[in-house]
């Protein structure tokens, strides 16, 4: 989820600029398992039309990125990519 580190070039292109970059996070006070759920169906959906999806994934996962929502990914999902 682009916002997170450093500005990259691809990040420009993101789909989640703006307020939408809330639902990639979990909130501060914590989020039962269906807000959860909920929560990252949202932001999955925004991923489906965003043109650097590849780019984002490839990013967070070469940088093991277990933090929120990157690349259509959330973190359970990215460490089995990986084999964390
Ligand atoms: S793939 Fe998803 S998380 Fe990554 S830049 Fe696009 S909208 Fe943001």
């Amino acid at each position: 989820m682009p916002g997170a580190g450093n500005f990259r070039e691809w990040q420009a292109k993101a789909a989640c600029r703006g307020p939408q970059a809330a639902v990639f996070y979990p909130p501060g006070g914590g989020e039962r398992r269906d807000e959860k759920r909920a929560r990252e169906l949202r932001a999955k959906a925004i991923c489906e039309h965003c043109v650097v999806v590849g780019r984002c994934l490839k990013f967070a996962v070469d940088s093991g990125e277990f933090h929120g929502i990157w690349g259509g990914t959330n973190e359970s999902e990215r460490r089995v990519m990986i084999g964390a």
